[in-house]
């Protein structure tokens, strides 16, 4: 029997991310990580594997990252185990030894009980080489393509097809009013259809998929309002869950969301089995309540973390956030934390400010394109709850300061007065500033209110 001081499950982003940071802060200790598949995909380019990258093979994160960091490689599943024992079995057959247990499983996508989902050329995005490469092939002699979901994964899998086909007729089902309508407040949202409508790409909003038709093989889709779209091809958008099987098999915890129970340190009911990553469960920042979020940018979050605390106690994990971003057409969409429809729902009043400027200076500068900014306050402390971002590229960095903010519970002047590096080729001028704009609007509209309210 082979003995490891740590052994971590799983070889994406959770599992690379733990054990890298294992071998950061303890040095002495060795690390095996054990993976499934040969070939692990970049999960967040899979829609850019359609088109842009030219295939999955082009996708792939490389092995050098574990090699550089001194991180052995086993490919085999795990199967069992032992956590009385501190050993795990495989199914190639090798029981290993550890000290601690990094559990990293990862997701898998949901495909819901609609009647016919088992007909032929219906997928869901799995992160598998072979599986993405006959998605291709079915997609190449395609005429009608429909993808079920109007989310992160949808939209970008939808512009990819339109890449790769520039003929095809590509159709978006999604059941709620808007297209990214969880993530975004709904002027975000409009200029995201109108983005997608403009590249040939048809929205079909507020419909809900009752079943697929075809004998055998799908030929299209049966909607609740009575329609029926042609598909020769349907591709599932919709989410995923946790991979959580062999953790119930081994005694641990399940949380309410149907994750790996895991304290804020990442440990999970057996103190020296850790996990993180899409196969836990989360609670949300705001309010410790649960969350269904996964992102790799979570993932890699909780595997710093439960990497950091393997042998003693380091790092707290102050629950999820949600930080997206995006490239619709040339325009950039990102999100961080609560919109004005979810901070509502949470219970809080809010005080929204908005900034929109050029992120050059002068506006002729090479590169220049305008960029908004929207963000939400609670009321009454300005603390910052989210904020959305739309415009140049640059928005896609843009949105983790703001999340940072968030994290640190700035208030809206502490973002006003925080002082900012501005470049005529790089950024808005120092006056027009976006972010910092955005929170004196909101301060501007917040006394507005108390003093109508006469405070
Ligand atoms: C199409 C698509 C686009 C996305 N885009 C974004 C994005 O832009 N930004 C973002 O933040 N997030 C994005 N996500 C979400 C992101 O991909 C996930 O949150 C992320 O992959 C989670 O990483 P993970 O390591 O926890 O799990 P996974 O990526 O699911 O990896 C799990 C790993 O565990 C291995 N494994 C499982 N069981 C076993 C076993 N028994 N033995 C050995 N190995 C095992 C698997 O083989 C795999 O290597 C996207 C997801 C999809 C599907």
């Amino acid at each position: 029997m082979r003995e490891f001081d740590v052994v971590v499950v799983g070889g994406s982003a959770a599992g690379i991310t733990a054990a890298i940071t294992c071998r950061r802060h303890y040095p002495e200790k060795n690390v095996l990580l054990v993976r499934k598949e040969e070939q692990v995909l970049i999960p967040c380019g899979i829609p850019y594997t359609f088109g842009t990258v030219g295939g999955p093979e082009n996708n792939l994160i490389p092995n050098a990252v574990l090699v550089k960091n001194k991180i052995e490689l086993l490919v085999d599943e795990v199967a069992d185990i032992d956590c009385q024992g501190h050993t795990v079995e495989t199914s190639g057959g090798e029981t290993i030894g550890y000290q601690r247990l990094v559990l990293a499983m990862g997701s898998v996508p949901i495909v819901p009980p609609i009647a016919g989902s088992g007909k032929k050329n219906i997928f869901a995005i799995r992160k598998d080489v072979s599986y993405l490469n006959r998605l291709c092939q079915v997609m190449d002699t395609a005429s009608d393509i429909a993808i079920v979901g109007c989310g992160f994964i949808g939209v970008e899998i939808a512009e990819e097809c339109r890449r790769r086909h520039k003929d095809v007729n590509i159709r978006i089902v999604e059941m709620l009013r808007h297209c990214l309508q969880l993530v975004y407040d709904e002027e975000f949202c409009v200029r995201a259809e109108e983005t997608l409508r403009g590249e040939g790409i048809d929205l079909l909003l507020d419909e809900k998929v009752e079943a697929f038709l075809g004998d055998g093989t799908v030929t299209g889709v049966r909607l609740a309002s009575g329609n029926e779209v042609k598909a020769d091809v349907v591709i599932m958008g919709i989410g995923a869950a946790a991979n959580t099987e062999l953790a119930k098999k081994a005694g641990l915890e399940i949380g309410p969301g149907r994750g790996i129970e895991v304290n804020r340190y990442m440990q999970t009911s057996d103190s020296s089995v850790f996990a993180c990553g899409d196969c836990t469960d989360k609670v949300s920042f705001f309010d410790g309540k649960p969350s269904g979020l996964k992102l790799a940018s979570i993932a890699t979050m909780e595997a710093r973390i439960a990497g950091a605390n393997l042998f003693g106690t380091r790092r707290v994990n102050m629950g999820v956030i949600g930080v997206y971003s995006t490239l619709l057409g040339d325009t950039a969409f990102a999100a961080a934390g609560l919109t004005e429809a979810s901070a509502r729902e949470k219970g809080y009043r809010i005080v929204v400010g908005e900034a929109e400027a050029v992120n050059r200076h002068p506006g002729c500068m090479p590169g220049a394109e305008m960029m908004k900014v929207k963000l939400i306050f609670e009321a009454g402390s300005l603390v910052l709850l989210g904020g959305q971002v739309s415009g140049a590229r640059s928005g896609g960095e843009l949105i983790n300061a703001i999340s940072a903010c968030i994290h640190q519970r700035m208030t809206a002047d502490d973002i006003a007065t925080f002082q900012t590096g501005t470049h005529p080729a790089l950024t808005a001028s120092p006056i027009s500033y976006q972010l910092v704009n955005a929170a004196e609007m909101a301060i501007a509209a917040s006394s507005e209110v108390s003093s109508r309210r006469g405070i």
